[in-house]
C-alpha cells in the first residue's frame, strides 16, 4: 500500500479532504481514508481511498451517512471522490467568536459532515483562523 498511500498523499495536496486541515502542521501523519470502509465492500484503490486527519476520520469511522442538523433527514456524507469541496462545505468568520473559522454545510450533505466529523470542534476553528491571517 505504500505507493498507493504516497499517491493518495500527493494527489490531496497533504491536505485533510475533508477539513482542509494541512498535514505540515503535524507530526503524525495523516491517515489513508477507506471513504467507503472495508467493512461496506470498499475497495483499496485511488477511488475509494483519501486523506484525512486523525480526528476526521476517526469521527468517521465506517459511517456512510449522517444526520442533516437542520432537516433531521438521513443523507450521505461528502465523498471527497465524487463530491466537489466548495459545492457543500465552506469556511466563515464563526458568528459567535472571533479569531475563529467554521467550516459551514452548504447543502444536506455538507451540514451532516460537518456534524458527524464534529469540524467545529474548537481547536480546529483556532488552527483555521491562525492559517487565515
Ligand atoms: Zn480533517
Amino acid at each position: 500500500m505504500s505507493e498507493l498511500a504516497a499517491e493518495v498523499r500527493k494527489r490531496a495536496r497533504h491536505r485533510c479532504e475533508y477539513c482542509l486541515l494541512p498535514q505540515a502542521l503535524f507530526r503524525r501523519p495523516f491517515h489513508i481514508e477507506h471513504i467507503i470502509a472495508k467493512q461496506h465492500g470498499g475497495a483499496t484503490d485511488l477511488d475509494n481511498l483519501a486523506l484525512a486527519c486523525w480526528q476526521c476520520n476517526l469521527k468517521k469511522g465506517p459511517n456512510l451517512s449522517g444526520i442533516d442538523p437542520q432537516t433531521g433527514l438521513l443523507v450521505r456524507l461528502f465523498h471527497p471522490r465524487q463530491d466537489q469541496w466548495a459545492e457543500h462545505l465552506e469556511l466563515q468568520q464563526s458568528a459567535t467568536a472571533l479569531e475563529r473559522i467554521e467550516i459551514v454545510g452548504l447543502t444536506p450533505v455538507g451540514r451532516a459532515t460537518v456534524r458527524l466529523l464534529d469540524m467545529n470542534e474548537e481547536l480546529r476553528q483556532a488552527i483555521r483562523f491562525e492559517l487565515s491571517r
